[in-house]
């Protein structure tokens, strides 16, 4: 038996793990690991898992070509051939926009795809770019970089020492923390409470930290800004405006309390469902409390109005004197901060060309990659590459994207499964387990409510190439090189290019994504080395959260942009939204579950027991209406499809609002994940509708789906 000690790589949690194998090099037992120093013992089903995932037998361990229809196991160097001999052509004679990219979310989880996988899109310089960004958390980056000039500095929630926590669309306790990395969460909402502090939580459904909280509002899905506008019209009514220090670093105070006029606690209370003395006393408890922190997640930014919802989070807590200050929302410290010269953040620099969506952060929406794969005329997408993404299952009307991925001229997917989307796929090129790579969370350091940094060697040897070597041979191919490119030449060029940026000599004791990460930590703010992190197997702790203003910001000005223009510029919808009679249709919003991780860990059995989770949550009273039985199926209806599902009756969801989880529908023809597909349940996008969008941030909307629902 040997043990070995690993970060968890499945969420933004970075759990230390024990990982106990016997002789054979199987895993026979993990666990959280007591030692490390972040996490402390804390393991959730997903993480204990990470044996199973190892060991799934349909895991892909060799590339697969497809000839004649049928996938065909090749070598590493057929399928680079394949690739050499098919992709070049299509840039050649369409252009490189002609070739899409869609980066799904395993791939900010693993270090060679987020560090490698960048050095591939710049080679390919497609304006074709898309992710699982804008169907998640797009709007927190649109309102950080306006804000702060930073699209990546997103203040998150000093945990540790709050004493008051209002939490809008989110639910960490089954989530673990997103855009906010905090191993135990239930551990550290106790702690706010035997401090004395309150937690407060504004959700459609009383989730699970809904009914661990203090306070819940069954918010209307949609309307949080609306709320958030009468908490910040709250502020300046009642003389509670205080940004303390911030005063010196701030413009456009002014035009916010000119902005939030209209927004009264009366006005919005018709449309949000929240009385207008309670939202008073939100407002009102937030700004006297010692300290207090607002976080808005995932139902605050995949809705109608996620840039202006993310915005105002941010606003409350710069007026209440929050932001940056010790229990408030702060910005974290990573050990590699990103290396090179900051610019202000700009977006529009280029426009998708069948919808004319601006781009954000290098990106467009992916709701609009079917329409830029149907509609003929130059730029159209005629290949794509995806890589650890599911975007034929996990964007909105998934059906129409998966017919229009049946066009393609050519496709690869970079992926560990034959999954709904791979299946599509000419050629796929598999990865290493996650235990069979090194792994440092360098995204999510970035986000954590405590400055720490662990590195994991891989634990096992893989017969794979590592990620980080094929995305230099993809590389390779697009940049004109051919299938034989020097790897290790391309390997050391980046490298170079990382040290010029962080000012030093470039090392080769390295290769691969441990070189830069050294490389990124030598230059980084703790003066540590990644042998000092090999040598420290449960984590190294740089302490609790410090101010960073004005150091952190990046704006033209230099200061914070309180009222930001192109976040502004949206303000007048909202205000005709504000205009518009209470609306009492039905609508969809989505959910997850602790033992779920988006789509792609629902071929692990240990993770699917306890009968199905994929139904229609429907209240009572609209069961009642609508002639809903428990248990029995009922149809969805959108504007952009229809599926079936079964119906649960609970008082958990608000009346008028219907839930459905997101990442199943294991059930499309040609995918090769047994477990998953003898529990496929209903893929909640194939009525989410893709042309409804958040303006600013080209987000998708998946929370408010106008629906109707009727028995089968
Ligand atoms: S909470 Fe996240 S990081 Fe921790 S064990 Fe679970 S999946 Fe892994």
């Amino acid at each position: 038996m040997t043990t070995a000690h690993v970060t968890c790589p499945l969420c933004e949690a970075t759990c230390g793990l024990e990982v106990t194998l016997d002789a054979n090099r199987r895993v026979t037992r993990v666990t959280g690991d007591d030692k490390d120093v972040f996490s402390r013992g804390y393991i959730c089903p997903k993480g204990a898992s990470l044996g199973a995932l190892h060991h799934d037998p349909d895991r892909l361990t060799t590339p697969l070509l497809k000839r004649d229809g049928e996938f065909v196991e090749v070598s590493w160097q057929e399928a680079y051939d394949e690739i050499a001999r098919r992709l070049p052509p299509i840039i050649e004679a369409h252009g490189r926009d002609a070739v899409a990219v869609y980066a799904g979310n395993p791939g900010v989880h693993n270090i060679a795809l987020t560090l490698y996988g960048r050095v591939l899109y710049k080679a390919l310089g497609t304006k074709n770019f898309y992710s699982a960004t804008s169907v998640d958390q797009m709007p927190k980056h649109y309102s950080a970089g306006t804000m702060f000039g930073d699209p990546l500095a997103i203040p998150v929630p000093d945990l540790d020492r709050t004493r008051h926590l209002l939490v809008l669309g989110a639910n960490p306790l089954v989530s673990n923390g997103s855009l906010m990395t905090a191993p135990d969460i239930r551990g550290r909402l106790r702690g706010i409470r035997e401090r004395g502090g309150k937690i407060v939580v504004v959700d459609p459904r009383r989730t699970r930290t809904a009914r661990f909280a203090d306070e819940h509002h069954a918010i209307r899905p949609g309307t949080d800004a609306l709320l958030l506008f009468a908490l910040v019209n709250v502020l300046f009514t009642e003389n509670r405006v205080r940004p303390g220090r911030l005063a010196e670093h701030l413009n456009g105070l002014d035009d916010v309390r000119a902005l939030a006029e209209p927004f009264t606690p009366e006005a919005v209370a018709p449309r949000t469902g929240i009385g207008a003395a309670e939202t008073r006393r939100m407002a009102l408890e937030l700004a006297d409390a010692e300290n207090a922190v607002v976080y808005g997640r995932i139902g605050t930014t995949t809705q109608t109005f996620g840039t202006l919802a993310s915005w105002l989070v941010d606003v409350l807590n710069v007026l209440t004197g929050h932001l940056d200050e010790p229990g408030g929302a702060m910005f974290p410290l990573a050990a590699c901060q990103p290396t090179g010269n900051r610019r202000p953040f700009a977006v529009g620099r280029w426009r998708s060309r069948v919808r004319g969506y601006p781009e954000v952060v290098g990106e467009l929406p992916v709701a609009t990659l079917a329409d830029e794969i149907e509609t003929p005329g130059e730029g159209q997408v005629r290949a794509l590459i995806t890589v650890s993404g599911n975007p034929g299952l996990s964007t909105p009307n998934a059906g129409r994207l998966a017919a229009a991925l049946d066009s393609l001229d050519f496709m690869i997917s970079v992926d560990v499964y034959l999954n709904e989307t791979s299946r599509q796929a000419d050629v796929i090129l598999p990865g290493p387990s996650p235990l069979e790579r090194p792994h440092f969370d360098l995204a999510f350091y970035q986000l954590s409510i405590r400055n720490v940094a662990n590195w994991t060697p891989a634990t096992l040897s893989s017969a794979l190439p590592q990620e980080w070597e094929t995305m230099l041979r993809l590389t390779g191919i697009v940049a004109g090189q051919g299938p034989e490119a020097d790897v290790s030449a391309l390997d050391d060029f980046v490298a170079a290019d990382v040290a010029r940026r962080a000012g030093l000599e470039v090392t080769h004791d390295r290769t691969g994504p441990a070189r830069l990460v050294d490389l990124m930590l030598r230059a980084g703010p703790y003066d540590v080395t990644l042998a000092d992190l090999e040598a420290a197997p449960h984590g190294m702790d740089f302490g609790p959260l410090k101010p960073r203003i004005p150091e952190v910001l990046c704006t033209a000005s230099g200061r914070i942009e309180l009222a930001p223009e192109p976040v502004v510029a949206d303000v007048p919808r909202l205000r005709e939204e504000l205009a518009k009679p209470a609306d009492d249709g039905l609508v969809l919003i989505g959910r997850r579950h602790l033992s779920s991780n988006n789509s792609w860990m629902h071929n692990l059995a240990p993770l699917i027991r306890g009968g199905n989770r994929c139904t229609v949550l429907v209240h009572p009273d609209d069961a009642a209406r609508l002639g809903l039985a428990d248990g029995a199926l009922a149809s969805v209806t959108s504007r952009a499809g229809k599926l079936e599902i079964p119906v649960e009756v609970t008082d958990e969801i608000r009346p008028g609002v219907v839930s459905i989880p997101h990442g199943w529908g294991h059930d499309a023809d040609g995918s090769r994940t047994r477990v998953a597909r003898a529990n496929p349940g209903v893929n909640s996008n194939l009525v989410a509708d893709e042309t409804l969008l958040d303006v600013p941030s080209g987000t998708s909307v998946l929370n408010g789906i106008p629906v109707e629902v009727a028995p089968v």
